[in-house]
């Protein structure tokens, strides 16, 4: 406490206007200010200050609410109390604000505002006179008249109360030695701050400005303040409970900007937030260490005044603390013939990866606490991998969260922040069980192939602690400090492609393909769960609209072309508003007498008739809703001209078809590669070319003008459309040689044959990834006949019967082969000039 010795006042202040708490001279006061007088108080005089002077600022209390000072001024306090800000703490949550310690030096009267903007700066009159203030109140006797005997009276009393508080307490102790050692005249502002007073009381205190006054108007309060301990030492002698809140009382007592809580109303409300707190701390049954340092945190938290930035933030933390589940937890009721239903009834198709979560589940059953590998679903968009996640929590009656992991690329987006950072939050994983609230829910973790990497660290190296079994019992989130025990919880995996999931998470799961759809499952699945789905999405029944099969189809083939069936189902919710339009507007009119066709000729511009149920929706009713067809199905129509292919490539989207291009000019026999293509692609085009050089006689290849070499004075361009997408990748081979073997020879390839394989220089034809996704698109896409490399046979057996009854296959060992297959009547010089070579085969 500063007794202010000798310090002179400025004579102009700038002042603080408080409406909450007062200062008087003596003691020490937090304020939290945020209206726009205080903060340019702050950052304009506190902060840039360098002197002493600067740092002395007036304080006026009872000033109206300041967050609606902002227009005009409003009448202020005449008397406040000069005081050093001797902290300032900056914050921006959860708004921005400054908290300012204050030490309250001497009494002023404002005597003129000098101005009011950007804070409030005024002329004042200084009025306690501190160089005169030399007796310490034990030296005081009765000789000084009224006064002295006054103030020995009110010495009496402090000590009295004094008496009566425990003296272990280390503020008691402080505020024992500040009695003796203090001018008696700071007494009253010093013992009315510590003491409970309400804040009218203390501002009689500071308006009391002669000292006799001053003294009169305090002891009276210290006086009551005796008289209450002294009741509740008689009451807690009689009920042995009391002791605990004596206890408190005297803890929270003599401490700078609080007071005694001698009342238990006067508690307060933070008192009993902090004891429900408390109370939930206990009944969270959180393992020992957590609890321990929940205990601790609480015990800073009671001793923390609530203007305090830190205030907010450990309570924020304990509150966290106590929502999580630690000990909670469902009751799995997994029966395997119930699983296979509604994995069934939820689900059309998929059977290989129903059957694999079966047998996943059944394991689980036998052995319940299940260190198994992670099922991670790999496959395009719109496949259905989300909705198999939500399944199989549904089958095990768990709780079902998704956490987004795509475009994560800061390791504590998973882990957590560390408390010291301002705005610190828990990662991912806890934020998810704080929100489903148990700790064994089924965690489905999307798209884990999208993972960024930053300077911030490597989430996958957070998800590995996160997935793997032999260290997630004790995962420990930056953020909560602690460890939470994960293994409970069933992580599922789901991502579009293996090749950018960091091998090291991958060696974690264990990786189920799930491939696009062909066009019959496709109606299947719209037909049985899309349709129905979407109108109860949009309160329709089926007596309202019906969608024939043959529309479903034309949906499928002209307005999607995708592996999924996302935009199936949007295309279907597109068409479910327009007629949910159309049933609205019919329920309007009211019921009318059944028209005979005559009237209803002549209303019926006027008063439209409601619809006939159900609305069926048919060719043209599909045009005027979704607008003419995107995509149309004949791909013949491009290849009208020597020099244009079709290959089959593969795309984290599912397979699609890919038209080559090549065209030749007079030249110097240069190759020009356009499409964005990536350097395996480039030396495909190189090889291809070097290979139909070397063969150019067997084949009867020929340049522009006819001679034997198909390059020379020839310049070469290839494209491969889209031009926008980046492409690469070596199975685009035997298509480069079939497009420029057709340039070459000047003979049209098969508008019906799509192809995919790697080439090498002695013409071989190499297997390739993503066969199923391929085959699929050039399915879609109405292609016959497929030619694939001979070791990529094995993979067909994958897909669904009706797709291989629909085409044509040819597996091809050598480009021989495939040159063969991919013309009418197959190729002059080739070794077989059958339309059907003998290693055609029709699975
Ligand atoms: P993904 O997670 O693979 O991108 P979703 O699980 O979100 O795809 O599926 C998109 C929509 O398609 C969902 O409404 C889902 O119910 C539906 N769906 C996908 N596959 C099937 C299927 N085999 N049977 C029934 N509905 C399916």
């Amino acid at each position: 406490m500063a007794s202010g010795g000798g310090i002179q006042i400025p004579s102009r202040l700038p002042l603080l206007l408080t409406h909450e708490g007062v200062l008087l001279p003596g003691s020490t006061v937090r304020f939290s200010v945020d209206s726009p007088r205080n903060m340019h108080l702050v950052s304009q005089r506190l902060l840039k200050g360098t002197s002493l002077k600067s740092t002395i600022i007036g304080v006026i209390p009872n000033t109206r609410d300041p967050e609606h000072d902002t227009d005009e001024l409003p009448t202020l306090h005449k008397i406040g109390t000069a005081g050093i800000a001797v902290q300032v703490v900056g914050s921006n949550w959860p708004k921005p604000h400054y908290t300012l310690l204050i030490t309250g030096l001497c009494r002023f009267r404002v005597s003129g505002l000098l101005k009011e903007r950007p804070f409030v700066l005024a002329e004042v009159e200084q009025l306690d006179k501190l160089e005169q203030y030399t007796t310490s109140a034990a030296e005081v006797t009765a000789e000084d008249g009224e006064l002295g005997e006054l103030s020995q009276k009110f010495y009496q009393a402090a000590v009295q109360l004094l008496g009566m508080l425990d003296m272990s307490v280390p503020v008691v102790a402080k505020f024992r030695r500040l009695l003796d050692s203090l001018p008696r005249e700071t007494l009253p502002d010093v013992v009315a701050s510590m003491i409970r007073t309400s804040n009218k009381e203390k501002l009689q205190v500071l308006d009391a400005v002669s000292l006799e006054e001053r003294f009169k108007k305090a002891l009276s309060m210290l006086t009551r303040q005796i008289e209450g301990l002294k009741l509740l030492q008689k009451t807690r002698k009689m009920s042995p409970d009391n002791e605990k809140r004596v206890l408190s009382v005297r803890k929270g007592g003599v401490f700078p900007g609080r007071q005694f809580n001698l009342d238990e109303e006067d508690e307060g409300e933070d008192g009993d937030d902090t004891a429900a707190l408390e109370r939930k701390v206990h009944g969270a049954n959180m393992p020992e260490a957590a609890f321990r340092v929940c205990l601790k945190e609480l015990k800073r938290l009671k001793k923390m005044p609530q203007s305090m930035p830190e205030y907010a933030l450990t309570r924020n933390y304990l509150d966290l603390m106590v929502e999580l589940p630690w000990s909670k937890s469902t009751k799995d009721c997994l029966d395997i013939h119930a699983a296979r239903t509604l994995l069934d009834n939820d689900h059309y198709a998929m059977d290989k990866l129903k059957r694999r979560v079966l047998e996943y589940l059944a394991v689980r059953q036998l052995k319940t606490s299940l260190k198994g590998p992670i099922l991670c679903f790999v496959g395009p968009p719109g496949v259905g991998k989300t909705s198999v996640g939500r399944s199989i929590a549904r089958t095990l009656g768990r709780e079902f969260h998704r956490i987004a992991v795509g475009g994560v690329c800061d390791q504590s987006d998973i882990r957590g922040h560390r408390r010291t950072y301002v705005g610190s939050m828990p990662g991912r994983i806890i934020n998810g069980l704080k929100t489903v609230g148990v700790n064994n829910p089924v965690f489905l973790l999307d798209e884990v192939d999208k993972l960024g990497k930053s300077l911030q660290g490597d989430p996958a190296a957070a998800l590995l602690e996160v997935l793997d079994p032999e260290q997630n019992h004790s995962f420990t989130d930056h953020y909560l400090n602690v460890a939470f025990d994960l293994s409970q919880v069933l992580f599922i995996a789901t991502a579009n492609t293996t090749a950018t999931i960091p091998p090291a998470l991958l060696d974690r799961m264990e990786v189920l393909q799930v491939p696009g759809y062909t066009q019959e499952e496709k109606v299947e699945i719209a037909h049985r769960h899309l349709i129905p789905n979407q109108l109860e999405q949009h309160g329709l029944t089926p007596q309202q609209l019906h969608i024939p099969q043959e529309t479903t189809q034309d949906i499928i083939s002209r307005y999607t072309r995708e592996a999924g069936v996302r935009s199936l189902e949007r295309k279907i919710g597109a068409i479910c508003r327009a007629v949910a339009v159309k049933v609205a507007e019919g329920h309007r009119i009211p019921k009318m007498e059944p028209l005979t066709p005559e009237k209803s000729s002549q209303q019926g511009d006027i008063q439209a008739s409601p619809p006939e149920m159900p609305i069926v929706i048919d060719q043209v009713a599909l045009k005027d809703i979704l607008g003419p067809p995107v995509f149309e199905m004949e791909v013949s129509e491009r290849l009208t001209l020597p020099g244009v292919a079709i290959g089959l490539a593969w795309t984290p989207l599912g397979g699609e078809i890919m038209f080559v291009e090549a065209s030749r000019t007079e030249g110097e026999g240069q190759l020009t590669l356009t499409g964005q293509l990536g350097d395996v692609m480039k030396e495909s085009a190189h090889l291809a070319i070097s290979w139909l050089r070397a063969n150019a006689k067997t084949y009867q290849l020929t340049n522009m003008v006819g001679g034997p070499n198909p390059s020379e004075g020839t310049d070469i361009h290839l494209h491969f459309p889209a031009g926008a997408v980046t492409k690469d990748g070596p199975s685009a081979g035997v298509t480069i040689v079939t497009c420029l073997a057709s340039l070459f020879s000047g003979r049209l390839v098969r508008s019906d044959v799509a192809m995919t394989g790697e080439i090498t220089l002695r013409g071989l034809v190499l297997p390739v990834g993503g066969i199923k996704d391929k085959v699929l698109a050039a399915h879609r896409a109405g292609v016959k006949r497929v030619i694939l490399p001979k070791r990529n046979e094995k993979d067909l057996e994958e897909l669904p019967a009706n797709v291989r009854a629909n085409l044509d296959f040819v597996a091809a060992s050598n480009l021989d082969e495939v040159l063969n297959a991919s013309f009418d009547g197959g190729f002059p010089g080739t070794t077989s000039t059958l339309a059907h070579p003998q290693l055609s085969s029709k699975l």
